[in-house]
Protein backbone atom coordinates (compact mmCIF):
# COMPACT_ATOMS: atom_id res chain seq x y z
CA UNK A 1 0.00 0.00 0.00
CA UNK A 2 1.26 3.67 -0.62
CA UNK A 3 0.16 6.98 0.56
CA UNK A 4 1.66 9.67 -0.22
CA UNK A 5 1.67 12.19 2.65
CA UNK A 6 3.19 15.68 3.52
CA UNK A 7 6.76 14.63 2.91
CA UNK A 8 6.51 13.41 -0.27
CA UNK A 9 5.05 16.79 -1.55
CA UNK A 10 7.60 19.85 -2.08
CA UNK A 11 5.15 22.57 -2.49
CA UNK A 12 8.11 24.96 -3.47
CA UNK A 13 7.41 23.26 -7.15
CA UNK A 14 4.19 25.37 -7.77
CA UNK A 15 5.00 28.57 -5.67
CA UNK A 16 6.89 30.10 -8.79
CA UNK A 17 3.71 29.16 -10.69
CA UNK A 18 0.83 31.15 -11.78
CA UNK A 19 -2.27 28.85 -10.82
CA UNK A 20 -5.91 29.37 -12.75
CA UNK A 21 -8.50 27.66 -11.25
CA UNK A 22 -11.28 27.44 -13.74
CA UNK A 23 -14.55 27.87 -12.06
CA UNK A 24 -15.55 29.08 -8.50
CA UNK A 25 -18.30 26.13 -7.73
CA UNK A 26 -18.14 23.46 -5.01
CA UNK A 27 -14.66 22.31 -5.49
CA UNK A 28 -13.44 25.71 -7.07
CA UNK A 29 -13.92 27.67 -4.38
CA UNK A 30 -12.57 25.31 -1.65
CA UNK A 31 -9.75 24.45 -3.72
CA UNK A 32 -9.19 28.59 -4.54
CA UNK A 33 -9.31 29.43 -0.86
CA UNK A 34 -6.92 26.63 0.25
CA UNK A 35 -3.82 27.08 -2.57
CA UNK A 36 -4.28 30.96 -1.56
CA UNK A 37 -3.56 29.97 1.72
CA UNK A 38 -1.01 27.40 1.59
CA UNK A 39 0.87 30.24 -0.41
CA UNK A 40 0.10 30.32 -4.06
CA UNK A 41 -0.87 32.53 -6.63
CA UNK A 42 -4.25 31.79 -7.86
CA UNK A 43 -6.28 34.00 -10.22
CA UNK A 44 -9.99 33.13 -10.97
CA UNK A 45 -11.69 32.22 -14.22
CA UNK A 46 -15.02 32.70 -14.69
CA UNK A 47 -17.97 34.69 -16.52
CA UNK A 48 -19.24 37.37 -14.97
CA UNK A 49 -22.09 36.35 -12.40
CA UNK A 50 -22.87 35.28 -8.84
CA UNK A 51 -20.07 32.64 -8.62
CA UNK A 52 -17.54 35.46 -9.77
CA UNK A 53 -19.02 38.01 -7.25
CA UNK A 54 -18.16 35.38 -4.51
CA UNK A 55 -14.92 34.95 -6.21
CA UNK A 56 -14.35 38.95 -5.98
CA UNK A 57 -15.91 38.76 -2.36
CA UNK A 58 -13.27 36.34 -1.04
CA UNK A 59 -10.27 38.27 -2.37
CA UNK A 60 -9.85 37.05 -5.78
CA UNK A 61 -9.10 38.44 -9.03
CA UNK A 62 -11.42 37.14 -11.21
CA UNK A 63 -11.13 36.85 -14.88
CA UNK A 64 -12.98 35.86 -18.15
CA UNK A 65 -11.57 32.12 -18.39
CA UNK A 66 -10.04 33.01 -21.86
CA UNK A 67 -7.98 35.23 -20.13
CA UNK A 68 -7.11 33.14 -17.10
CA UNK A 69 -5.93 30.47 -19.73
CA UNK A 70 -3.13 33.11 -21.30
CA UNK A 71 -1.75 34.11 -17.82
CA UNK A 72 -1.15 30.65 -15.64
CA UNK A 73 1.34 28.02 -15.80
CA UNK A 74 -1.44 25.36 -14.31
CA UNK A 75 -4.90 25.20 -15.12
CA UNK A 76 -7.25 23.52 -12.88
CA UNK A 77 -10.48 22.54 -14.07
CA UNK A 78 -13.03 22.94 -11.19
CA UNK A 79 -15.97 23.34 -13.69
CA UNK A 80 -18.88 20.00 -14.27
CA UNK A 81 -17.69 17.50 -16.11
CA UNK A 82 -20.75 17.44 -18.65
CA UNK A 83 -19.17 20.88 -20.12
CA UNK A 84 -15.73 20.20 -19.52
CA UNK A 85 -15.38 18.92 -23.51
CA UNK A 86 -16.61 21.99 -25.22
CA UNK A 87 -14.95 24.25 -22.56
CA UNK A 88 -11.97 22.92 -23.40
CA UNK A 89 -12.37 23.51 -27.05
CA UNK A 90 -13.65 26.18 -27.56
CA UNK A 91 -11.94 28.96 -24.98
CA UNK A 92 -8.71 26.86 -23.09
CA UNK A 93 -7.39 25.36 -26.10
CA UNK A 94 -6.84 28.13 -28.11
CA UNK A 95 -5.14 30.39 -25.65
CA UNK A 96 -3.13 26.99 -23.89
CA UNK A 97 0.76 27.75 -23.34
CA UNK A 98 3.50 25.14 -23.87
CA UNK A 99 4.17 22.87 -21.16
CA UNK A 100 1.93 24.37 -18.94
CA UNK A 101 -0.08 21.86 -16.62
CA UNK A 102 -3.93 20.81 -16.98
CA UNK A 103 -5.02 19.32 -13.84
CA UNK A 104 -8.58 17.42 -14.02
CA UNK A 105 -10.35 16.56 -10.65
CA UNK A 106 -12.03 13.56 -12.50
CA UNK A 107 -10.91 10.83 -14.55
CA UNK A 108 -14.93 10.69 -16.57
CA UNK A 109 -13.49 12.66 -19.43
CA UNK A 110 -10.30 11.51 -20.40
CA UNK A 111 -11.06 7.51 -19.30
CA UNK A 112 -14.00 7.76 -21.25
CA UNK A 113 -12.58 9.54 -24.76
CA UNK A 114 -14.71 12.73 -24.15
CA UNK A 115 -11.80 14.69 -25.14
CA UNK A 116 -8.80 14.85 -27.57
CA UNK A 117 -5.63 17.07 -25.43
CA UNK A 118 -2.77 18.10 -26.81
CA UNK A 119 0.30 16.59 -26.43
CA UNK A 120 2.43 19.56 -25.56
CA UNK A 121 1.46 20.07 -21.93
CA UNK A 122 1.14 17.63 -19.18
CA UNK A 123 -1.95 16.43 -17.54
CA UNK A 124 -2.24 15.28 -14.05
CA UNK A 125 -5.48 14.44 -11.98
CA UNK A 126 -6.39 15.42 -8.38
CA UNK A 127 -9.28 14.26 -7.44
CA UNK A 128 -10.46 14.77 -3.80
CA UNK A 129 -12.40 12.27 -2.21
CA UNK A 130 -14.72 15.19 -0.42
CA UNK A 131 -17.59 17.57 -1.40
CA UNK A 132 -16.29 21.19 -1.78
CA UNK A 133 -17.41 22.12 1.85
CA UNK A 134 -14.92 19.34 3.15
CA UNK A 135 -12.40 20.40 1.28
CA UNK A 136 -12.12 24.01 2.97
CA UNK A 137 -13.05 22.41 6.50
CA UNK A 138 -10.78 19.91 6.77
CA UNK A 139 -8.30 21.98 5.75
CA UNK A 140 -8.83 24.59 8.41
CA UNK A 141 -8.74 22.51 11.22
CA UNK A 142 -5.88 20.36 9.63
CA UNK A 143 -7.22 16.89 9.16
CA UNK A 144 -7.01 16.87 5.92
CA UNK A 145 -8.77 14.33 3.53
CA UNK A 146 -8.11 11.88 0.81
CA UNK A 147 -7.13 12.78 -2.94
CA UNK A 148 -6.42 10.71 -5.80
CA UNK A 149 -3.88 11.72 -7.89
CA UNK A 150 -2.84 10.41 -11.39
CA UNK A 151 -0.44 11.71 -14.53
CA UNK A 152 -2.19 11.14 -17.84
CA UNK A 153 0.67 13.01 -19.67
CA UNK A 154 4.43 13.91 -18.52
CA UNK A 155 6.17 16.48 -21.03
CA UNK A 156 8.56 18.35 -18.33
CA UNK A 157 9.02 14.90 -16.14
CA UNK A 158 7.42 17.30 -13.30
CA UNK A 159 3.72 16.10 -13.71
CA UNK A 160 3.77 13.33 -11.05
CA UNK A 161 5.38 16.17 -8.26
CA UNK A 162 3.55 19.22 -9.72
CA UNK A 163 0.41 16.58 -8.98
CA UNK A 164 1.74 15.86 -5.02
CA UNK A 165 2.64 19.53 -4.65
CA UNK A 166 -0.88 21.08 -5.46
CA UNK A 167 -2.77 17.95 -2.94
CA UNK A 168 -0.25 18.92 -0.51
CA UNK A 169 -1.66 23.00 -1.53
CA UNK A 170 -5.48 22.06 -0.95
CA UNK A 171 -4.64 20.25 1.86
CA UNK A 172 -5.02 16.69 1.09
CA UNK A 173 -1.61 15.25 1.92
CA UNK A 174 -2.20 16.11 5.52
CA UNK A 175 -4.22 13.17 5.17
CA UNK A 176 -2.90 11.24 2.35
CA UNK A 177 -3.13 10.63 -1.70
CA UNK A 178 -3.04 8.03 -3.48
CA UNK A 179 -1.99 7.09 -7.28
CA UNK A 180 -4.22 5.70 -9.67
CA UNK A 181 -5.02 6.18 -13.35
CA UNK A 182 -7.63 8.12 -15.15
CA UNK A 183 -9.14 5.00 -15.54
CA UNK A 184 -9.33 4.01 -12.53
CA UNK A 185 -10.59 6.94 -10.95
CA UNK A 186 -13.48 7.34 -13.31
CA UNK A 187 -14.57 3.84 -13.01
CA UNK A 188 -14.46 3.54 -9.19
CA UNK A 189 -16.34 6.85 -8.84
CA UNK A 190 -18.67 5.21 -11.05
CA UNK A 191 -19.33 2.21 -9.90
CA UNK A 192 -19.70 3.93 -6.60
CA UNK A 193 -22.98 5.93 -7.88
CA UNK A 194 -24.19 3.20 -9.63
CA UNK A 195 -23.78 -0.05 -8.16
CA UNK A 196 -23.04 0.53 -4.53
CA UNK A 197 -24.88 3.53 -3.73
CA UNK A 198 -27.64 2.08 -5.41
CA UNK A 199 -27.59 -1.11 -3.86
CA UNK A 200 -27.32 0.06 -0.10
CA UNK A 201 -30.48 2.82 -1.25
CA UNK A 202 -32.75 0.26 -2.01
CA UNK A 203 -31.49 -2.27 1.05
CA UNK A 204 -32.61 1.00 3.01
CA UNK A 205 -36.11 1.33 0.89
CA UNK A 206 -36.74 -2.27 1.51
CA UNK A 207 -36.36 -2.04 4.94
CA UNK A 208 -38.79 0.92 5.00
CA UNK A 209 -41.10 -0.82 3.22
CA UNK A 210 -41.37 -3.89 5.21
CA UNK A 211 -41.42 -2.04 8.33
CA UNK A 212 -44.28 0.25 7.25
CA UNK A 213 -46.17 -2.99 5.56
CA UNK A 214 -45.99 -4.13 9.17
CA UNK A 215 -47.67 -1.38 10.69
CA UNK A 216 -44.71 0.63 12.42
CA UNK A 217 -45.03 4.33 13.03
CA UNK A 218 -43.76 6.13 9.66
CA UNK A 219 -41.83 8.55 11.86
CA UNK A 220 -40.41 5.77 13.73
CA UNK A 221 -39.38 3.93 11.19
CA UNK A 222 -37.83 7.15 8.68
CA UNK A 223 -35.81 7.77 12.24
CA UNK A 224 -34.51 4.99 13.05
CA UNK A 225 -33.58 3.85 9.90
CA UNK A 226 -31.39 7.03 8.79
CA UNK A 227 -33.43 10.12 9.79
CA UNK A 228 -31.78 10.89 12.97
CA UNK A 229 -28.15 10.65 11.24
CA UNK A 230 -27.57 7.90 13.47
CA UNK A 231 -26.51 5.42 10.55
CA UNK A 232 -24.32 9.03 8.99
CA UNK A 233 -22.25 9.07 12.53
CA UNK A 234 -21.85 5.32 12.45
CA UNK A 235 -20.18 5.89 9.07
CA UNK A 236 -18.15 8.45 10.21
CA UNK A 237 -16.76 5.64 12.85
CA UNK A 238 -16.29 3.11 10.52
CA UNK A 239 -14.31 5.46 8.40
CA UNK A 240 -11.73 5.90 11.40
CA UNK A 241 -12.13 2.73 13.01
CA UNK A 242 -12.86 0.06 10.35
CA UNK A 243 -16.26 -2.47 10.20
CA UNK A 244 -15.39 -5.14 13.11
CA UNK A 245 -13.95 -2.48 15.54
CA UNK A 246 -16.83 0.48 15.48
CA UNK A 247 -19.26 -2.53 16.32
CA UNK A 248 -17.49 -2.13 20.16
CA UNK A 249 -19.36 0.96 20.42
CA UNK A 250 -22.94 -0.58 20.11
CA UNK A 251 -24.48 -2.35 23.00
CA UNK A 252 -23.25 -6.60 23.30
CA UNK A 253 -26.99 -7.30 22.26
CA UNK A 254 -26.73 -5.23 19.21
CA UNK A 255 -22.85 -7.10 18.15
CA UNK A 256 -24.63 -10.06 18.92
CA UNK A 257 -27.39 -9.45 17.04
CA UNK A 258 -25.68 -8.35 13.96
CA UNK A 259 -23.00 -10.75 13.53
CA UNK A 260 -25.27 -13.89 14.47
CA UNK A 261 -27.69 -12.80 12.11
CA UNK A 262 -25.80 -11.31 9.11
CA UNK A 263 -24.84 -13.94 7.00
CA UNK A 264 -28.23 -14.34 6.19
CA UNK A 265 -27.84 -11.40 3.82
CA UNK A 266 -24.82 -12.31 1.72
CA UNK A 267 -26.44 -11.96 -1.27
CA UNK A 268 -24.89 -13.25 -4.35
CA UNK A 269 -27.08 -11.93 -6.54
CA UNK A 270 -26.02 -8.34 -5.55
CA UNK A 271 -22.52 -9.03 -6.65
CA UNK A 272 -23.58 -10.38 -9.93
CA UNK A 273 -25.79 -6.89 -10.02
CA UNK A 274 -22.41 -5.01 -9.55
CA UNK A 275 -20.73 -7.62 -11.72
CA UNK A 276 -22.87 -6.18 -14.46
CA UNK A 277 -22.96 -2.69 -13.81
CA UNK A 278 -18.93 -2.49 -13.35
CA UNK A 279 -18.50 -3.97 -16.92
CA UNK A 280 -21.58 -1.41 -18.06
CA UNK A 281 -19.01 0.67 -16.88
CA UNK A 282 -15.87 0.26 -18.00
CA UNK A 283 -16.81 -0.94 -21.36
CA UNK A 284 -17.57 2.63 -21.94
CA UNK A 285 -21.63 1.49 -22.87
CA UNK A 286 -22.64 3.85 -19.89
CA UNK A 287 -20.55 7.29 -21.37
CA UNK A 288 -22.08 6.86 -24.50
CA UNK A 289 -25.21 6.58 -23.08
CA UNK A 290 -25.02 9.09 -21.04
CA UNK A 291 -23.34 11.18 -23.77
CA UNK A 292 -26.59 10.42 -25.86
CA UNK A 293 -28.59 11.11 -23.06
CA UNK A 294 -27.16 14.98 -22.26
CA UNK A 295 -27.38 15.34 -26.14
CA UNK A 296 -31.31 15.19 -26.17
CA UNK A 297 -31.74 17.98 -22.82
CA UNK A 298 -31.96 14.90 -20.56
CA UNK A 299 -35.04 14.55 -20.40
CA UNK A 300 -34.64 10.91 -19.06
CA UNK A 301 -33.12 12.22 -16.01
CA UNK A 302 -35.30 14.66 -15.48
CA UNK A 303 -38.16 12.37 -15.92
CA UNK A 304 -36.36 9.65 -13.49
CA UNK A 305 -35.88 12.35 -10.64
CA UNK A 306 -38.95 13.94 -11.05
CA UNK A 307 -40.85 10.16 -10.49
CA UNK A 308 -38.59 9.86 -7.56
CA UNK A 309 -39.74 12.54 -6.18
CA UNK A 310 -43.46 11.61 -6.79
CA UNK A 311 -42.46 8.52 -4.38
CA UNK A 312 -44.51 8.98 -1.03
CA UNK A 313 -41.33 7.98 0.59
CA UNK A 314 -40.21 11.58 -0.51
CA UNK A 315 -43.69 13.40 1.24
CA UNK A 316 -43.20 10.91 4.45
CA UNK A 317 -39.49 12.53 4.45
CA UNK A 318 -40.89 16.15 4.15
CA UNK A 319 -43.41 15.55 6.43
CA UNK A 320 -41.20 14.31 9.20
CA UNK A 321 -38.48 17.16 8.31
CA UNK A 322 -41.56 20.00 8.91
CA UNK A 323 -42.35 17.89 12.71
CA UNK A 324 -38.73 18.24 13.36
CA UNK A 325 -38.42 21.66 12.64
CA UNK A 326 -36.13 21.34 9.51
CA UNK A 327 -38.19 21.63 6.50
CA UNK A 328 -36.13 20.57 3.39
CA UNK A 329 -35.54 23.26 0.73
CA UNK A 330 -38.45 23.71 -1.66
CA UNK A 331 -39.36 21.73 -4.38
CA UNK A 332 -38.51 25.06 -6.40
CA UNK A 333 -34.98 24.94 -5.66
CA UNK A 334 -34.61 21.79 -6.56
CA UNK A 335 -36.46 21.35 -10.02
CA UNK A 336 -33.72 25.14 -10.52
CA UNK A 337 -31.36 22.76 -10.11
CA UNK A 338 -32.62 20.00 -12.11
CA UNK A 339 -32.70 23.05 -14.81
CA UNK A 340 -29.29 24.35 -14.19
CA UNK A 341 -27.65 20.92 -14.29
CA UNK A 342 -30.30 20.44 -18.12
CA UNK A 343 -29.31 23.57 -19.30
CA UNK A 344 -25.48 23.85 -18.55
CA UNK A 345 -24.83 21.47 -21.08
CA UNK A 346 -25.12 22.62 -24.45
CA UNK A 347 -24.47 26.03 -23.16
CA UNK A 348 -22.63 28.40 -25.75
CA UNK A 349 -19.79 29.88 -23.37
CA UNK A 350 -20.59 33.70 -24.48
CA UNK A 351 -23.91 34.04 -25.13
CA UNK A 352 -25.92 32.75 -22.10
CA UNK A 353 -29.31 33.07 -21.98
CA UNK A 354 -30.07 31.28 -18.56
CA UNK A 355 -33.98 31.79 -18.47
CA UNK A 356 -34.36 30.07 -21.92
CA UNK A 357 -35.21 27.06 -20.29
CA UNK A 358 -37.05 28.15 -17.87
CA UNK A 359 -40.31 25.66 -19.11
CA UNK A 360 -38.12 22.92 -19.02
CA UNK A 361 -39.83 21.04 -16.46
CA UNK A 362 -43.38 22.05 -17.43
CA UNK A 363 -44.10 18.88 -19.81
CA UNK A 364 -43.63 16.74 -17.11
CA UNK A 365 -46.57 15.73 -15.65
CA UNK A 366 -47.05 12.97 -12.59
CA UNK A 367 -49.96 13.36 -11.09
CA UNK A 368 -51.92 10.63 -12.69
CA UNK A 369 -48.83 8.31 -11.51
CA UNK A 370 -48.29 9.06 -7.79
CA UNK A 371 -49.85 6.11 -6.16
CA UNK A 372 -48.58 5.74 -2.32
CA UNK A 373 -46.28 2.37 -2.45
CA UNK A 374 -48.80 1.10 0.30
CA UNK A 375 -51.08 0.50 -2.08
CA UNK A 376 -49.68 -2.60 -3.42
CA UNK A 377 -50.09 -4.23 0.11
CA UNK A 378 -53.35 -2.83 0.88
CA UNK A 379 -54.28 -4.53 -2.50
CA UNK A 380 -53.24 -7.41 -1.14
CA UNK A 381 -54.47 -7.39 1.76
CA UNK A 382 -57.64 -6.82 0.42
CA UNK A 383 -57.45 -10.74 -1.00
CA UNK A 384 -57.85 -8.92 -4.72
CA UNK A 385 -55.13 -11.14 -5.72
CA UNK A 386 -55.48 -14.03 -8.67
CA UNK A 387 -54.79 -17.79 -7.83
CA UNK A 388 -52.09 -19.95 -9.49
CA UNK A 389 -54.70 -21.98 -12.03
CA UNK A 390 -56.32 -18.33 -12.48
CA UNK A 391 -53.36 -16.55 -12.87
CA UNK A 392 -52.21 -18.71 -16.23
CA UNK A 393 -56.02 -18.39 -17.92
CA UNK A 394 -56.16 -14.75 -17.43
CA UNK A 395 -52.40 -14.26 -19.00
CA UNK A 396 -53.16 -16.80 -21.72
CA UNK A 397 -56.66 -14.65 -22.62
CA UNK A 398 -54.56 -11.47 -22.10
CA UNK A 399 -51.88 -12.92 -24.84
CA UNK A 400 -54.83 -13.95 -27.32
CA UNK A 401 -56.07 -10.32 -27.19
CA UNK A 402 -53.16 -8.97 -27.54
CA UNK A 403 -52.26 -10.23 -30.94
CA UNK A 404 -55.20 -8.61 -32.44
CA UNK A 405 -55.30 -5.28 -30.64
CA UNK A 406 -55.08 -2.66 -32.70
CA UNK A 407 -53.22 0.18 -30.85
CA UNK A 408 -50.27 -2.43 -30.27
CA UNK A 409 -50.22 -3.56 -33.87
CA UNK A 410 -50.44 0.03 -34.60
CA UNK A 411 -46.80 0.33 -32.05
CA UNK A 412 -45.86 -2.99 -33.92
CA UNK A 413 -45.63 -1.10 -36.61
CA UNK A 414 -43.24 1.61 -35.29
CA UNK A 415 -41.20 -0.24 -32.99
CA UNK A 416 -39.36 -3.76 -32.87
CA UNK A 417 -38.77 -5.44 -29.70
CA UNK A 418 -39.18 -8.59 -27.73
CA UNK A 419 -40.55 -8.23 -24.60
CA UNK A 420 -39.75 -11.34 -21.76
CA UNK A 421 -41.78 -10.79 -18.75
CA UNK A 422 -40.01 -13.82 -16.04
CA UNK A 423 -42.80 -14.18 -13.54
CA UNK A 424 -41.69 -15.08 -10.27
CA UNK A 425 -44.03 -17.19 -7.53
CA UNK A 426 -45.27 -19.06 -9.17
CA UNK A 427 -43.11 -19.03 -11.93
CA UNK A 428 -43.87 -18.49 -15.22
CA UNK A 429 -42.10 -16.90 -18.30
CA UNK A 430 -44.13 -15.61 -21.02
CA UNK A 431 -42.94 -12.77 -23.90
CA UNK A 432 -44.78 -10.67 -26.35
CA UNK A 433 -42.73 -9.65 -29.38
CA UNK A 434 -43.76 -6.64 -31.51
CA UNK A 435 -42.17 -5.80 -34.84
CA UNK A 436 -44.00 -5.71 -38.67
CA UNK A 437 -47.11 -4.89 -37.69
CA UNK A 438 -47.54 -8.20 -36.05
CA UNK A 439 -47.46 -9.34 -32.30
CA UNK A 440 -46.36 -12.53 -31.85
CA UNK A 441 -46.54 -14.08 -28.06
CA UNK A 442 -46.46 -17.05 -25.90
CA UNK A 443 -45.63 -19.01 -22.65
CA UNK A 444 -41.91 -19.69 -22.56
CA UNK A 445 -38.79 -18.37 -23.89
CA UNK A 446 -39.19 -16.50 -27.31
CA UNK A 447 -36.79 -17.73 -30.16
CA UNK A 448 -35.50 -14.52 -30.64
CA UNK A 449 -33.19 -12.91 -28.13
CA UNK A 450 -35.54 -10.61 -25.45
CA UNK A 451 -34.60 -6.98 -25.93
CA UNK A 452 -35.69 -6.64 -22.50
CA UNK A 453 -36.31 -8.92 -19.37
CA UNK A 454 -38.96 -7.91 -16.67
CA UNK A 455 -38.56 -9.73 -13.66
CA UNK A 456 -41.20 -9.59 -10.44
CA UNK A 457 -43.63 -11.32 -8.46
CA UNK A 458 -47.26 -12.45 -10.15
CA UNK A 459 -48.87 -10.23 -7.85
CA UNK A 460 -47.03 -7.51 -8.65
CA UNK A 461 -47.17 -7.87 -12.59
CA UNK A 462 -51.34 -8.30 -11.77
CA UNK A 463 -50.94 -4.73 -9.46
CA UNK A 464 -49.45 -2.97 -12.33
CA UNK A 465 -51.54 -4.16 -15.08
CA UNK A 466 -54.45 -3.30 -12.97
CA UNK A 467 -53.49 -0.03 -12.37
CA UNK A 468 -53.07 -0.41 -8.74
CA UNK A 469 -49.04 -0.01 -8.97
CA UNK A 470 -47.13 2.35 -11.47
CA UNK A 471 -44.38 0.40 -13.48
CA UNK A 472 -41.84 2.52 -13.30
CA UNK A 473 -42.25 3.47 -9.40
CA UNK A 474 -42.11 -0.48 -8.98
CA UNK A 475 -38.70 -0.12 -11.09
CA UNK A 476 -37.31 2.60 -9.06
CA UNK A 477 -38.25 0.64 -5.87
CA UNK A 478 -36.56 -2.29 -6.98
CA UNK A 479 -39.81 -4.02 -7.22
CA UNK A 480 -39.59 -4.54 -10.67
CA UNK A 481 -36.08 -5.33 -11.90
CA UNK A 482 -34.82 -5.36 -16.17
CA UNK A 483 -32.57 -6.11 -18.16
CA UNK A 484 -31.89 -5.09 -21.14
CA UNK A 485 -32.17 -1.55 -23.45
CA UNK A 486 -33.18 1.24 -20.80
CA UNK A 487 -34.53 3.33 -23.96
CA UNK A 488 -36.38 0.47 -25.30
CA UNK A 489 -37.73 -0.65 -21.85
CA UNK A 490 -38.92 3.12 -21.73
CA UNK A 491 -40.75 3.13 -24.68
CA UNK A 492 -42.96 0.12 -23.27
CA UNK A 493 -44.44 3.19 -21.59
CA UNK A 494 -46.12 4.04 -24.59
CA UNK A 495 -48.27 0.77 -24.25
CA UNK A 496 -48.73 0.47 -20.81
CA UNK A 497 -51.85 2.04 -20.98
CA UNK A 498 -52.98 -0.48 -23.74
CA UNK A 499 -51.77 -3.27 -21.91
CA UNK A 500 -53.37 -2.61 -18.57
CA UNK A 501 -56.95 -1.88 -20.17
CA UNK A 502 -56.39 -5.40 -22.32
CA UNK A 503 -55.56 -7.26 -19.00
CA UNK A 504 -58.34 -6.03 -16.91
CA UNK A 505 -60.68 -6.87 -19.73
CA UNK A 506 -59.00 -10.35 -19.36
CA UNK A 507 -59.06 -10.82 -16.13
CA UNK A 508 -62.55 -9.42 -15.88
P1 LIG B 1 -19.86 22.90 -9.82
O1 LIG B 1 -21.16 22.41 -10.36
O2 LIG B 1 -19.87 23.39 -8.41
O3 LIG B 1 -19.28 24.01 -10.81
C1 LIG B 1 -19.83 25.25 -10.84
C2 LIG B 1 -18.86 26.15 -11.56
O4 LIG B 1 -18.75 25.74 -12.93
C3 LIG B 1 -19.31 27.59 -11.54
O5 LIG B 1 -18.20 28.42 -11.39
C4 LIG B 1 -19.94 27.75 -12.90
O6 LIG B 1 -19.84 29.05 -13.33
C5 LIG B 1 -19.04 26.87 -13.76
N1 LIG B 1 -19.71 26.43 -14.98
C6 LIG B 1 -20.85 25.69 -15.08
N2 LIG B 1 -21.16 25.50 -16.38
C7 LIG B 1 -20.22 26.12 -17.10
C8 LIG B 1 -20.00 26.29 -18.48
N3 LIG B 1 -20.80 25.75 -19.40
N4 LIG B 1 -18.93 27.02 -18.89
C9 LIG B 1 -18.09 27.56 -17.99
N5 LIG B 1 -18.24 27.44 -16.65
C10 LIG B 1 -19.29 26.73 -16.21
O7 LIG B 1 -18.74 21.77 -10.03
P2 LIG B 1 -18.10 20.84 -8.92
O8 LIG B 1 -17.20 21.67 -8.07
O9 LIG B 1 -19.11 19.98 -8.28
O10 LIG B 1 -17.19 19.88 -9.85
C11 LIG B 1 -16.02 20.38 -10.46
C12 LIG B 1 -15.09 19.21 -10.75
O11 LIG B 1 -14.74 18.58 -9.50
C13 LIG B 1 -15.73 18.12 -11.59
O12 LIG B 1 -14.74 17.56 -12.41
C14 LIG B 1 -16.16 17.09 -10.55
O13 LIG B 1 -16.23 15.76 -11.06
C15 LIG B 1 -15.01 17.20 -9.55
N6 LIG B 1 -15.32 16.77 -8.19
C16 LIG B 1 -16.45 17.24 -7.58
C17 LIG B 1 -16.71 16.86 -6.28
C18 LIG B 1 -17.90 17.44 -5.54
O14 LIG B 1 -18.02 17.14 -4.38
N7 LIG B 1 -18.76 18.23 -6.15
C19 LIG B 1 -15.83 15.91 -5.54
C20 LIG B 1 -14.64 15.57 -6.27
C21 LIG B 1 -14.42 15.96 -7.56
P3 LIG B 1 -20.92 29.76 -14.29
O15 LIG B 1 -22.18 28.95 -14.24
O16 LIG B 1 -21.05 31.12 -13.72
O17 LIG B 1 -20.28 29.77 -15.64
Amino acid sequence: MHIFRDEDANLELVQNKKIGIIGYGNQGRAQALNLRDSGMDVLIGNRSDTYSQKALEDGFFCLSIKEVVKRVHIIMLLIPDEVIPNVFDQIILPGIRDKCTLVFASGYNIAFKQMVLPNNIDVILLAPRMIGVGVRENFLNGRGYPSFIGVEQDVTGNARQIALALAKGIGSTTFGAVEVTFQQEAELDLFTEQCFGPAFGNILTSAVDLLLERGYPPEAVLLELYMSGELAYTFQKIAEMGIVEQSSLHSLTSQYGSLSRGMRFLAPEIRERMLEGLNEICSGEFAREWRAEQDKGASSLTMMKEIARSLPLHKLESELLEATGKPRPSVHDSEKNVQAETISFNRDIDTVDSQKNGKFLAGWSFQGLVKDFLNLHAYRNKGKGLEGKEYQVVLQRFLNKCESDKNLIQFAAETKICIVYQIEHPQLIFFMQFGDRKIKTGFGEPQTEADIRIIMQADLLDSIFTRQTNAMRAAISGKMRFHGDTRLAMRVQKIQEDLCRIYIESRN
